[in-house]
């Protein structure tokens, strides 16, 4: 499991002022964090048929590991941006703080109190100070009512003022977002997209949250309106010393609006560091690839952008060791071989390039001439790449019978087996502290390049 160790010292960093001292109380920690779902339901859900085995019926159930051994604090005023692909856990582990999903396994303190373990009123009374948007202002509005209703709901779950109270509190918030509080009694539909979201703002606030968990919120609405919302939301918390946990997808809106940012991968939290530092200094090659791919304004420069291959693995079985390793342009050497650096990136570059089936099949000659430059490397990596070439090669000596398809599959099995799963991404959960070159933030790092 991810431990990440969050000594009071580490979080502050060897030096602070007074300001930040401040700001660095934790208001939430999350702790080994696990949301699991099942896979299938019904009758027959858990049991799995393999003619092959006996017996042929198997009971047991597959999960789909969206949130896997999360670690992370948030402190008091800031903001923490989370981002990644879609289809991470990013939703899931907002959704899972506020306890609007059960966790599977681990701890969310909030203000010291552990929020997994309470239910019932508790948890209810809780929910107050925990608030949170979401990315489609139009249908997380109901239509029927009005705004000032729709503002004024949420206090009127909590018990909280008298009628006048809650349509005065309304009005002031419905100012503080930027809209007109004579539009009160109007309808969702008579705003636009950016203007229901800052209702959706004013209704969060309505209760006087500390925490708002803002999952994509502003990803619906058109770029020149998202600067708006975004100002509107870092003016609400300098003014309310709210304390925002930002879901996004665009790394431009998590660069405007957060303090630090964590990178998420397959359920797993990847790289954290303060904002300048990770955008500046990116460490985890998951990081790097996403900066990477962030559009560039000139489109000259696109030749030199990297590109994310290959799919993201099934979260119901994650890669072992490093979940990033079935995409890394850095995977480890194993250590069994003693490659030399050229010698490995050539038999990396290979093996990915048999896995994709990115080339046609071509002599034995032409294949090492492609991918080593003519010259295999040394010792038994070299004779296990020579076996991997014969397998495709068009002048091979080996068996005729087997079909293109198997002997792609063979080349496949017996380079992957033989190098991508002995190296140590393979083998060990990567977790590491990196010494910050930008401020003194910790800087967190899933990657065994920093071992
Ligand atoms: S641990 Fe290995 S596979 Fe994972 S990101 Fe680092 S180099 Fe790549």
């Amino acid at each position: 499991m991810e431990v990440i160790p969050m000594s009071e010292g580490e979080q502050l960093g060897a030096e602070t002022t007074s300001t930040e001292s401040v700001r660095a109380e934790t208001l939430l920690e999350v702790d080994g964090l696990k949301k699991y779902f099942t896979q299938d339901s019904g009758l027959f859900a858990g049991v799995s048929i393999d003619t092959d085995e006996f017996p042929p019926v198997s009971l047991g159930q597959d999960y789909v590991k969206a949130v896997d051994g999360v670690n992370f604090e948030i402190r008091r005023g800031e903001t923490l941006g989370l981002v990644g692909e879609s289809g991470c856990g990013k939703s899931t582990l907002g959704r899972t703080i506020l306890r609007l999903l059960e966790p599977t396994d681990g701890s969310i303190y909030f203000k010291g109190e552990d929020l997994a373990t309470l239910s019932g009123e508790s948890l209810r009374k809780k929910r107050s100070e925990i608030q949170m948007i979401f990315q489609d202002p139009q249908s997380s509005l109901d239509p029927r009512m009005t705004i000032g209703q729709i503002v004024e709901e949420p206090m009127r779950a909590h018990d909280m003022l008298d009628r006048e109270g809650r349509e005065a509190r309304a009005k002031m918030l419905l100012e503080k977002v930027g809209l007109d509080p004579h539009h009160y009694n109007r309808h969702p539909h008579a705003f636009s997209g950016g203007q229901r979201q800052r209702v959706n703002l004013a209704r969060a606030l309505s209760v006087e949250p500390d925490f708002v968990v803002c999952d994509e919120p502003v990803s619906a609405l058109d770029v020149s309106v998202q600067a708006q919302v975004l100002n509107v939301m870092e003016d609400l918390q300098e003014e309310f010393g709210l304390t925002y946990l930002f879901i996004a997808h665009d790394l431009s809106v998590i660069r405007h609006i957060s303090d630090r940012v964590a990178v998420m991968y397959l359920g797993n939290v990847v790289e954290l560091a303060d904002k300048e530092e990770l955008f500046e200094n990116p460490q985890h090659p998951y990081t790097k690839a996403l900066l990477e791919s962030i559009p560039v304004p000139d489109p000259r420069d696109r030749g030199a952008r990297g590109v994310l291959e290959g799919e993201v693995p099934s979260p119901v079985d994650p890669p072992s060791g490093c979940r990033f390793r079935t995409r890394c342009p850095d995977l480890i050497a194993p250590d069994a071989y003693e490659l030399g650096g050229g010698e490995w990136s050539h038999t990396r570059a290979f093996m990915r390039a048999v896995k994709r089936r990115t080339f046609e099949a071509m002599t034995a000659a032409e294949i090492r001439e492609e991918f080593f430059g003519g010259d295999l490397p040394h010792g038994e990596a070299g004779k296990i790449v020579e076996e991997a070439i014969d397998h495709l090669a068009t002048d091979r000596n080996g068996d005729d019978a087997d079909d293109e398809e198997s002997r792609w599959d063979e080349a496949t099995d017996l380079l992957l087996e033989s190098f991508a799963e002995q190296s140590i991404c393979a083998h060990e959960r990567p977790e590491y502290e990196i010494e910050p070159v930008y401020g003194t933030e910790r800087h967190y790092a899933a990657c065994h390049l920093y071992r």
